[in-house]
């Protein structure tokens, strides 16, 4: 492979492609990243060719933040013929070349959004022909993927099934549910599909567990927790949705965010509320170190310039607090696809 490529909301390639550089770097991945504006992608480009499977283990999808798939890159096509796409990308695939499966996907840009309809025909004709070829496989760990941001320019690319984002353009479908309270529900719903295993999902929401949502109202969070069985201390001082709170399993505490603390350990703290990352990291820092919570699901909002920075400090101030008790946490962070100006992330104690 000749690098990765990432997709990322437009607007954040430059994250996207910092982020790129740093954990290359300290894989000891030598390259350089490049990327365009608004275009919804970036890449990291090798000094020298690479193994598919190295690159996805060391810059795959999981350990990025800001993106929301990560590819191998095989192949970069510009000047496509209209008439025929498919010969040469065909004829770039060594022999004996196998896949599980082969999704042709846009970036998620407003340039290419107009080419949705002729990436489901190309996707048919491209399983098509790699049946006829004998390159399709159930077996194999591998999928295709052919990146198109316009009708002409192509990127190939191998993702690890197993490893990568389990959806279309890496943007995982979500319905919003009509009776939750708000929209920003399927921002948590979302990043408990991102961040969590179905294992973690399984063993770490049961009936009966109890969390506490920091900024709750008017329950958009609170409503994800209710539907997995949790009991919720629901802190913010605005007014929660009154169907939700005839579930019963919703306690409302008028009191600040910054301050509350449980009388008890509790499964799950999440927190929405809108403040400077460095003061929301400081504080969820705090939660696992008194042991308030178990593990937790945040938001650090991003207005300022030096999104990528400010993260990053906000990162190292969690691992700071942490380190200074002898303790070490586990954060996990995407930019995820319901997320506008803003990341999410997990944390809990190693
Ligand atoms: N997650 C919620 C949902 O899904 O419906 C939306 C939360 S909204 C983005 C932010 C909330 O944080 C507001 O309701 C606001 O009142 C609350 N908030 C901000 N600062 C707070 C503080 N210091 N203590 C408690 N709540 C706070």
């Amino acid at each position: 492979a000749s690098g990765v490529v990432v997709y990322c909301r437009a607007g954040f390639e430059s994250e996207a492609a910092q982020e790129l550089d740093a954990v290359a770097a300290q894989a000891g991945v030598i390259g350089f990243a490049r990327t365009e504006r608004n275009s919804g992608f970036a890449e990291f480009v090798l000094a020298q060719q690479g193994a598919p499977d190295a690159l996805q283990r060391l810059l795959g999808w999981s350990r990025l933040s800001f993106a929301r798939q990560s590819l191998a890159v095989i192949g970069q096509f510009k000047g496509l013929p209209r008439e025929d796409r498919l010969t040469p990308l065909l004829a770039t695939l060594p022999a004996g070349f196998r896949v599980g499966d082969v999704w042709v996907e846009t970036p998620d840009s407003d340039a290419s959004k107009p080419l949705s309809a002729f990436c489901r025909s190309f996707n048919n004709a491209f399983v098509q022909a790699l049946k006829r070829d004998g390159a399709m496989d159930p077996g194999s760990p591998w999928r295709l993927h052919a990146l198109f941001p316009s009708g002409e320019r192509c990127l190939l690319g191998l993702a690890l099934i197993d490893h990568a984002a389990p959806w279309h353009q890496g943007i995982p479908r979500l319905k919003f549910p009509r009776e939750a309270p708000s929209r920003s529900t399927l921002k948590l719903d979302e990043a408990f599909q991102v961040l969590l295993s179905k294992s973690e999902r399984e063993r770490w929401f049961k009936p009966g567990m109890s969390a506490v949502d920091l900024g709750a109202a008017p329950g958009g969070w609170t409503w994800q927790l209710v539907r997995r069985g949790l009991h919720v201390t629901a802190v913010d001082n605005g007014p929660m949705e009154e169907h939700l709170m005839a579930s019963g399993l919703v306690v409302h505490k008028r009191e600040d965010g910054f301050r509350y603390q449980p009388r008890q350990r509790v499964e799950w703290m999440v927190c929405d509320m809108v403040e400077q990352p460095r003061r929301v990291a400081e504080r969820m820092a705090e939660w696992l170190a008194m042991g308030w919570c178990k593990r937790c699901v945040f938001n650090l909002k991003l207005p300022m310039k030096k999104r990528y920075a400010e993260v990053q400090q906000a990162f190292a101030q969690m691992q700071d607090s942490a380190a200074a008790q002898g303790r070490e946490i586990e954060i996990r962070a995407k930019q995820l696809y319901h997320d506008r100006e803003e990341i999410t992330v997990f944390a809990q104690e190693r």
